[in-house]
């Protein structure tokens, strides 16, 4: 892991930071015994409820999808008759159990939407508050942002968002479900446009900060990236413009096949075959999603992120909504030197963009790297929509 030292940070943060540093955290426990208070556990009792005689009609409502939600998961045409018993549609029992196992492991775990608005406040009250301390001198920048407030807000996203409470709900699903129930595969399109309208507000209130420091599968591959292992190798970036393009191309085609414009097979998604969220749930239901796991897991040694920045739709959508970011990494143009030390800082091209003053920048994850390396004191993490430099690095 990167070097953490965390003593001079605190010590020097004044005693407004410090009330601010305890008001989050009681804020934080406050909303935690909320969500545990609220949430149920609402999940059916599992696949000894059903048997192979019983028909789609009869067993969809009681796991929450659609009949042709349902048709999907046993991977029949999703208009097939939802009134025949299964025996009759040739489905066997091991097929109907491995079905039901499947949607039940989507059912959202409602306390995780509580935590992921915990870790988001954290995050963003580190980085416009109590990251910096008050009237320090721009020569002790290096002691600002410490690592590990980061490093803990990560690992409590990959441990208890991630395998204490499962893969669902997070950012990637809530966006391919609100797709999947415009299709028929979810009976309640509002509840999922909603889900999604959640994980859209916090990319938007910090830039992309729910992808920064709450989506499990993004802090392990972060906390991968932290391993201070072949650095060398990590100054090399991957061409923002190719990346997007996959990720682009990706979604785009993922919607094709879900409407089934191509392939022919409506509520077909190619996602599901590449869910690196499955991980969480120890789900590996197809070669083809263990080899995302461990393919984006390795590449992390030496590139950021590489399942955000190639693959995932959510990274792609939520990096089309980084413009209306409320707080985010801001510039201050009058001071830039275009010394260049924030753009080596970044692993992405993004601190590159910003300092260019280009209106489609690369991803920002708000992850700090830049904040405390420039000279001029010309970097902030603050509110506000005013242009960056608009002046070119030569
Ligand atoms: S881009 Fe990365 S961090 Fe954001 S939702 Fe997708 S997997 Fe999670
Ligand atoms: S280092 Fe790059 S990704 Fe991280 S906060 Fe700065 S601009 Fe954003």
């Amino acid at each position: 892991m990167e070097k953490i030292d965390n003593n001079s940070w605190f010590s020097k943060i004044s005693f407004k930071q410090r009330i601010w540093l305890f008001a989050t955290v009681a804020v934080m426990l406050a909303i935690i015994v909320f969500g545990i208070l609220l949430s149920s556990s609402s999940k059916p009792k599992g696949s000894v409820d059903f048997n192979i005689n019983m028909s789609i009609q009869d067993i969809a409502p009681k796991l929450g999808v659609t009949g042709k939600g349902l048709a999907r998961e046993l991977e029949l045409p999703i208009d097939v008759s939802k009134k025949k018993p299964l025996n009759l549609l040739k489905i066997t029992d091991e097929e109907l159990h491995h079905a039901v196992e499947h949607i039940l492991s989507h059912r959202d775990s409602v306390l995780k939407y509580y935590i992921y608005a915990i870790l988001v406040l954290f995050g963003l009250v580190f980085l416009t508050r109590l990251g910096r301390p008050d009237g320090a001198n721009v020569k002790n920048r290096h002691e600002w942002y410490p690592r590990a407030p980061y490093i803990v807000s990560l690992l409590l996203s990959v441990i208890v968002a991630g395998f204490f409470l499962g893969k669902s709900p997070n950012p990637m699903e809530g966006l391919v479900k609100v797709f999947k129930s415009m299709v028929g595969l979810y009976p309640d399109p509002v509840i999922k446009i909603i889900a999604f309208g959640f994980f859209i507000f916090l990319a938007v209130i910090g830039n992309k900060i729910i992808c920064g420091w709450a989506c499990p599968f993004g802090a392990l591959q972060e906390l991968i990236y932290s391993v201070p292992i072949l650095k060398k190798i990590k100054q090399k970036k991957l061409p923002f413009v190719l990346t997007n393009a996959i990720r682009a191309g990706l979604f785009f085609i993922m919607l094709f096949f879900l409407f089934g414009i191509v392939g022919g097979r409506k509520g077909f998604v190619i996602y599901h075959y590449i869910n690196p969220f499955n991980l969480f749930n120890m789900d590996f239901e197809s070669f083809s999603i263990l080899l995302t796991v461990i393919i984006a897991l390795v590449v992390s040694f030496i590139a950021y992120r590489p399942f955000c920045q190639v693959i995932c739709p959510f990274g792609f959508v939520s990096w089309i909504v980084e413009r209306f970011s409320v707080f985010r990494v801001r510039i201050d143009k009058e001071k830039c030197t275009q010394c260049g030390a924030c753009i080596k800082a970044c692993p992405l091209e993004a601190a590159k963009g910003k300092v260019e003053g280009k209106r489609l920048t690369a991803d920002c994850f708000s992850c700090a790297r830049c904040l405390n390396v420039c000279s001029v004191d010309a970097i902030k993490y603050g509110f506000g929509c005013k242009r960056d430099l608009t002046k070119k690095i030569h």
